[in-house]
């Protein structure tokens, strides 16, 4: 059998290359996104993913850990995940906003640009990248430790006027533990004491070299204010994902993750879903979290209601029985008495953790009160 390089089995798995070089790394296997790995190994690698997946819906009621694997040419492109970060004040708000301004769609659809938690451009050569809305580093911790890791690149964003701080070495952590490839923006570069060199020379101390000090790191001089350097940011970060090689099948039962939900007082729970894989679409029937539901409705960012989403995706999802939690998993099932299986089991397993998981909290309770 043909060996097969780490980030194709990622992409046939819907998982990130980054977090299968990690789990070989455990099993003492140092190898890199591009280097190809046995038969053997890519089987224990499923089973170790399969096994993780299975652990919040441990038994045979669950979503079959076996269509886990997409064949390798059921793969097509899929649009890059990014996340901003930064220090509070460094323009992580100011920066999304002038990269929504940047779309080349938005304008002619005439739709009005709906805060759902993430939003997705189409760049002028017609690629599309897909920006989480929720800047800051406590949105990407939680998320990873709900196990929904959906962010691809990170882009840290640095005031050129006022260095690295607090924050911006935290967010440099973050990013290195999760394994992200990260892109420095320079921003505020229109302000007369700007200084990007200084800026460069001190990011060296916490091992972010870019390439102007003959690293590997993607830096930009921006200013989200003056809009300019916006073009060259979408430039890195599409060579970037071209790097990672993202793919993944859009032409089986979606699978995604909760990025914020919210119970709507008119339209009742809503959900704001990444697809990560497959194809979601009106009617679909699915298990999310521990609820389940049929889509009744998928508006887009743009506030427009649409038929489907692809993968890398974001979309507002209606028709559920209760509002889920962000990084909780959404899968299409075949049919109404299935989700509700699945979904009564997930819930069980949620209850259960809750009930073995409070001796400890009493304990604490009880060791704060003496
Ligand atoms: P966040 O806390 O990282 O989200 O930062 P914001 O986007 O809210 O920006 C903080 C402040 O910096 C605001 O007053 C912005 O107007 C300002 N700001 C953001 N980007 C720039 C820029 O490129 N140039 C200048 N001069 N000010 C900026
Ligand atoms: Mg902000």
């Amino acid at each position: 059998p043909d060996n097969i390089t780490v980030g194709e089995l990622a992409n046939r798995m819907a998982e990130r290359g980054a977090d299968l070089v990690k789990a070989l790394f455990k099993m003492g296997m140092p190898v890199t996104v591009n280097q190809p790995i046995d038969q053997d190994t890519a089987e224990l690698l499923v089973t170790e993913f399969g096994h993780n997946i299975k652990r919040v819906s441990d038994s045979d009621v669950d979503i079959d850990a076996s269509e886990d694997v997409d064949a390798t040419e059921t793969l097509l492109p899929r649009p890059p995940v990014v996340t901003i970060m930064g220090h509070v004040d460094h323009g992580k708000t100011s920066l999304l906003d002038a990269l929504r301004g940047t779309d080349v769609v938005a304008g002619e659809a005439g739709g009005i640009t709906q805060h759902i938690g993430a939003y997705q451009v189409t760049v002028k050569s017609g690629e599309k990248i897909t920006f989480l809305d929720t800047p800051g580093h406590e949105a990407f911790t939680e998320m990873r430790q709900r196990g929904a890791n959906v962010t691809d690149i990170v882009v840290l964003v640095v005031a050129a006027d006022d260095g690295l701080r607090p924050q911006t070495i935290e967010a440099i952590n973050h990013t290195k533990a999760a394994g992200v490839p990260m892109i420095v923006a320079i921003n505020k570069m229109d302000k007369p004491e700007a200084n990007p060199k200084k800026v460069r020379e001190d990011l060296l101390q916490y091992e972010v070299i870019v390439e102007e000090m003959s690293g590997d790191v993607q830096d930009v001089e921006v200013s989200a204010m003056k809009r300019t350097g916006l073009d060259d940011l979408i430039e890195k970060i599409l060579l970037q994902a071209e790097l990672l090689d993202l793919k993944a099948n859009p032409d089986r039962a979606a699978e995604g993750n909760v990025i914020e939900a919210k119970l709507d007082k008119g339209r009742g729970p809503v959900a704001t879903v990444l697809v990560r894989r497959g194809t979601l679409r009106v009617g679909d029937i699915f298990v999310i979290g521990a609820e389940s539901g049929k889509v009744r409705a998928l508006i887009d960012d743009k506030g427009r209601s649409v038929k489907e989403a692809q993968p890398s995706t974001p979309v507002e999802v209606l028709g559920m029985s209760g509002t889920p939690g962000a990084g909780d998993q959404l899968s299409v099932v075949e049919n109404e008495s299935r989700a509700r299986e699945v979904a009564a089991y997930r819930a069980g397993v949620i209850q259960q953790k809750r009930t073995t998981a409070t001796p400890a909290n009493l304990e604490s309770m009880f060791s704060a009160l003496r």
